[in-house]
């Protein structure tokens, strides 16, 4: 088997075998990478001397030592380019490292670069993205599918073999979605159960990290050393890390599983209602016991996410002004005022800059009660909804997108259209509760469709088991056309 093909744990017992080293691992990577990032797009920052420096100090005895990843360029990497995709961060080089991938290091992990994204994790396509769109790596000749957002740089090298796993964010979907589209695992965790520092915030209540790999398994392991309380952020929980990795050999035997009606609405997708019947068959075959539940406030969390989460954007985003750090501009003679609103425009992109009109907007006195105050109210009671559920589930099992993957010339050029991608991810992050995406099947047109697994708050570990047991009955093998 190709150095590339191994999973994160195939790779582990292999670097402990001594069958292979850290060094053939990265240097099997950045060859691959060299062949196939061409034509996807995926890595936007390559520092190969810093990869194989890495790999050479790497420690196969540390629970990810030699394991080669990729990083979403969302997470700050000191000494290297951290962009989040926008123009007004520039060639931005952190002086300091995210908790997250600071983590991921001390656990021998070798960065192979950072990868694409939609600006600021704001979108569903990764074309939003001042590196230009990254392509899925299930595309059909002739005809470029996107492969999600917005960590669809995360989910494309992945899938294409070009890392063994990644890192990403999902505010509302952005690691489920692409996971989907590109099939793929993926686990947004617990809101709090991984740090936000030194990430570059879009909606600071929704935004979490988690992984993208190959397996349910591969998910666990590298969660496990992502995970974990950290003083500098004040909203990270300060709970124990268990055992993920564990959890996945775990039974689900009498586990109930929520299938909640809100989410099977007139016209969805024959192929999607079909995979997610294979897989409630499949988790009933493991012996779990499928209950109907309800989520009757399904239907205002579109419309309640896009308020809260571009209030929170136009926030965070204030602090790009020109005058720190990023993109400056000003005409000669010009004023402070002309600074911020020249620099501004030059600096983000339309969706981003649609998003800080939509977000002052609802904040603004007179608006603020009329749309956020109500948008919070919504928010609580959309909670609600699934603490109600979980009296009467263990975990939900529901799509995680209502369609297979597109290609972007063939979208409507719509805004809201393209927001209904998030329609089944979303409630996961108003409510702050983990969900993990899985491929559970191939469409007729040959590409991946993905399932997610919801649970409670900190109950990671029901969704790994789980999320194991679909994936030894899914069988999900297929290899993209574009890949190592
Ligand atoms: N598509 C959603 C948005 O554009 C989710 C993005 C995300 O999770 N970062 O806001």
């Amino acid at each position: 088997m190709s150095l590339t093909d191994l999973t994160i744990a195939g790779a582990q017992r292999a670097l402990r075998a001594g069958e292979t080293t850290p060094l053939a691992l990265a240097e099997a990577h950045l060859a691959a990478i060299e062949r196939v990032n061409p034509r996807l797009n995926a890595f936007v920052t390559l520092h190969g001397e810093r990869t194989l420096e890495a790999a050479r100090a790497a420690d196969p005895r540390l629970p990810l030592g030699g394991i080669p990843l990729g990083l979403k360029d969302i997470f700050c990497t000191e000494g290297v380019r951290t962009t989040a995709g926008s123009r007004i961060l520039g060639n931005f080089v952190p002086p300091y490292e995210s908790t997250v991938t600071a983590k991921l290091r001390a656990a021998g992990a070798v960065s192979l670069g950072k990868l694409n994204l939609d600006e600021f994790a704001m979108g569903s396509t990764n074309a939003n993205s001042m590196h230009g769109p990254c392509v899925n790596p299930w595309s059909p000749a002739g005809r470029d599918l996107v492969p999600g957002g917005s960590s669809g740089g995360s989910a494309a090298a992945v899938a294409a073999r070009l890392a063994l796993g990644a890192t990403a964010t999902d505010t509302g979907g952005s690691i489920r979605q692409p996971a989907a589209f590109c099939g793929v695992a993926g686990i947004k965790p617990t809101y709090g159960r991984c740090s936000r520092w030194g990430i570059v915030a879009y909606a600071s209540s929704l935004d979490q990290a988690g992984p993208m790999a190959r397996t349910v398994e591969d998910c666990a392991l590298l969660l496990h050393e992502m995970a974990g309380h950290d003083p500098k952020d004040s909203t990270s929980a300060d709970v124990a890390v268990p055992d993920f990795a564990a959890a996945c050999a775990r039974s689900v035997k009498g586990l109930r599983i929520g299938v909640p009606g809100e989410y099977r609405p007139e016209g969805l997708s024959p192929e999607i209602a079909a995979v997610w019947d294979q897989g409630l068959d499949w988790l009933r075959e493991a012996g779990a016991e499928i209950v109907p539940v309800s989520l009757p406030h399904t239907k205002h969390a579109l419309a309640t996410y896009y308020i809260v989460a571009p209030a929170e954007a136009s926030s965070n985003l204030a602090r790009y002004d020109g005058v720190r750090f990023g993109l400056r501009k000003l005409h000669q003679g010009g004023n402070l005022n002309d600074l911020y609103e020249e620099s501004r425009a030059a600096g983000f992109g339309q969706e981003v800059q649609r998003r800080i009109l939509i977000g002052t907007y609802v904040l603004s006195a007179g608006y603020y009660d009329a749309y956020y105050l109500k948008a919070q109210k919504l928010r609580a009671l959309i909670r609600r909804d699934f603490d109600e559920a979980w009296r009467s589930c263990d975990a939900i099992l529901a799509p995680a997108t209502p369609t297979a993957a597109f290609s972007l010339a063939e979208q409507p050029d719509d805004p809201v259209t393209m927001y209904l991608n998030d329609v089944f991810t979303i409630t996961a992050n108003l409510a702050g509760i983990p969900g993990l995406a899985l491929p559970a099947g191939l469409a007729a047109a040959g590409l991946p469709l993905g399932l997610q697994l919801l649970g409670r708050p900190f109950e990671e570990e029901t969704l790994f088991a789980l999320g194991s047991a679909m994936e030894k009955a899914a069988k999900f093998t297929h290899k993209p056309g574009i890949a190592a």
